[in-house]
């Protein structure tokens, strides 16, 4: 299979038919909602049914492509299925993993922004294409093709107060005019488009028509459009979102969450919001933990969006996915941006949002020369001379920037996502688990058994996930169900017991009272007395939300 590729809808479909034909025991296609424009937003279950229903195992999350144009995302998703479907009962990590566990897949949470983007002619939005907050355009500059190229380039124009002026170091550039630089030709640089309403002499970027974003969109400190714009009119306003938290509020089983992103070859972990210094000191470490397994096996930095990604040093976002997920569920979510083009190319270490504000010129000459050695040839373009309809003598050219910087040349596609994919299956490896430490049925008297029962939690995570899932008891503690036939009686012990939940080794990661200390908190133990003929079939039920479900018959 050939992963330096964009997969279309039609071609997501396609494929998942071929799964599910293939591997019918192991992949189910169904879908958690419809799109605005009605298109099916899909989600691919991947475990070994015939070891339990997928609620009764604990989950990982996958999901890609809620902004519109990165696609990127979408290759990733796909990829990791591919492998764990391909390499179950030939690789005994990944045989093990989908026994005990499950991963849920939403390879394209925006199929209608990206139907757009992928189109012949395309159109580029945030996140959906429902017209926000208004039905008609406001007045300003839109971006479009507009010499029938298919492509959106830049557009420069020629003005004595530009900004912008030719490049010292290579003449395709543009180049930042100084401060204190006079004289020159400088210019003004637009996306390639047309103006609403122009007047012949004031240009202003238009407000997009199709203006929300679905990943302000989350119930996590919801701010309405007066603070933050294209979050909608409400939390999951709109039906991608509202999908996406239904189905995840409704399936406690999910511990880890990865959502697909470009790009800027980073792992973000919560909160966008607030300082390390004022999140839960224990989530805070188990983030970090995972999160350096993720960059050792992805060689992606690992850092806080509040951190090291804000847009504003002084202006946070909210209502987005990760800090939901985390804030509300207690699930520990990664945002992964894929793919950078200035660290592909040779910059290192840059600061991802300053180096847009500022960083030497010669990075971008640096940068184009890859481009020149690695890119397509619709990767950039020289300036053609064009007369806009509008704005008369304007120059066409620059960057394609849909398969540069926002998502990888295609060769380059296949490299960036299986990175990622070590990661994806060492979450697999930490998530909570309910394993039998002790099953023992001992007769003690005519008709009489003591049942000794011990039960563990293997995995790295507790049977609470979080810190932050505790404290908001959004996951049940683990319960034991007896369940006894006629004739059947208990003299000791009840039917239904409650076991507290299952400390993983996560709580480990902390100094103890002697240093290293090591009790076996992920351990509980639970006796009954009952009187009952022998061959008596007698089921004992121990389920967890997030650890999920075992079950086992004594026949006495
Ligand atoms: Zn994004």
């Amino acid at each position: 299979m050939d992963f330096n590729h964009y997969f279309t809808n039609e071609e997501i479909s396609h494929l998942q038919d071929e799964w599910v034909s293939q591997y019918p025991d192991l992949i189910q296609v169904s879908t958690i909602g419809k799109s605005h424009d009605d298109r099916p937003i899909w989600l691919w279950t991947i475990t070994n049914r015939s070891t339990g229903t997928d609620l009764e195992k604990p989950a990982v999350w996958i999901d890609a492509n809620i902004h519109a144009t990165e696609i990127t995302g979408t290759t990733a998703a796909i990829y990791i299925a591919q492998h764990l479907l391909t390499s179950y009962g030939s690789d005994d990590q990944i045989t093990r993993q989908l026994n005990q566990a499950v991963y849920y897949i939403v390879p394209r949470i925006n199929p209608d922004g990206a139907a757009w983007a992928m189109a012949p002619n395309p159109r580029y939005v945030r996140s959906g294409v429902r017209p926000y907050p208004w039905e008609e355009k406001d007045e300003g500059l839109f971006s479009q093709d507009i010499n029938g190229d298919g492509k959106i380039l830049q557009m420069r124009l020629e003005d004595s107060n530009g900004d912008w002026k030719v490049s010292s170091l290579d003449p395709r550039l543009m180049e930042k005019r100084a401060p204190h630089e006079n004289g020159g030709t400088y210019y003004r640089l637009f996306p390639e488009g047309m103006l609403e309403d122009y007047d012949g002499y004031v240009i202003k970027m238009g407000r997009p028509l199709e203006g929300l974003d679905f990943n302000l969109n989350f119930p996590f400190q919801w701010r309405a459009e007066g603070e933050q714009y294209g979050a909608g009119p409400y939390p999951t306003s709109e039906p991608e979102t509202h999908a996406l938290a239904d189905f995840i509020s409704t399936h406690p089983n999910i511990n880890f969450a990865i959502t697909f992103h470009t790009y800027s070859r980073v792992i973000l972990r919560p909160y966008s919001t607030k300082s390390d210094d004022d999140m839960n000191t224990d989530d805070l470490w188990v983030f970090k933990k995972v999160g350096e397994i993720g960059s050792k096996l992805s060689g992606y930095r690992c850092v806080s969006t509040f951190h090291d990604f804000k847009y504003h040093p002084k202006e946070v976002t909210t209502g987005a996915f990760d800090d939901w997920m985390y804030d509300h569920l207690g699930v520990f979510t990664y945002t992964i941006e894929l793919w950078d083009l200035p660290t592909e190319a040779g910059i290192k270490d840059r600061k991802w949002i300053e180096w847009w504000r500022e960083h030497p010129h010669e990075e971008d000459l640096q940068i184009l020369k890859w481009i020149d050695e690695h890119g397509a040839s619709d990767a950039y373009f020289e300036w053609q001379p064009y007369d806009h309809p509008q704005l008369g003598k304007v120059e066409l050219g620059g960057w394609n920037s849909m398969f540069t910087w926002r998502n990888p040349p295609l060769d380059f596609v296949e490299a960036e996502v299986k990175r990622h994919y070590p990661f994806i299956l060492s979450l697999g490896e930490m998530l909570p688990h309910l394993t039998l430490f002790n099953l023992d049925v001992r007769k003690i008297g005519e008709d009489k058994y003591h049942i000794n029962l011990v039960v563990e939690n293997p995995g790295f995570l507790p049977t609470y996930t979080s810190q932050q899932s505790k404290s908001r008891k959004v996951s049940r503690p683990v319960r034991v169900e007896l369940e006894l036939p006629e004739g059947v009686k208990l003299a000791s012990g009840k039917h239904r017991e409650e076991l507290g939940h299952l400390e993983g080794r996560s709580n480990k990661l902390e100094v103890g009272a002697s240093g290293s200390e090591s009790p076996t908190d992920n351990r509980a133990r639970l006796e009954w007395v009952i009187h009952a003929p022998v061959g008596s079939k007698i089921k004992i039920k121990i389920m967890s939300e997030r650890a999920g479900t075992l079950t086992r018959e004594i026949v006495l």
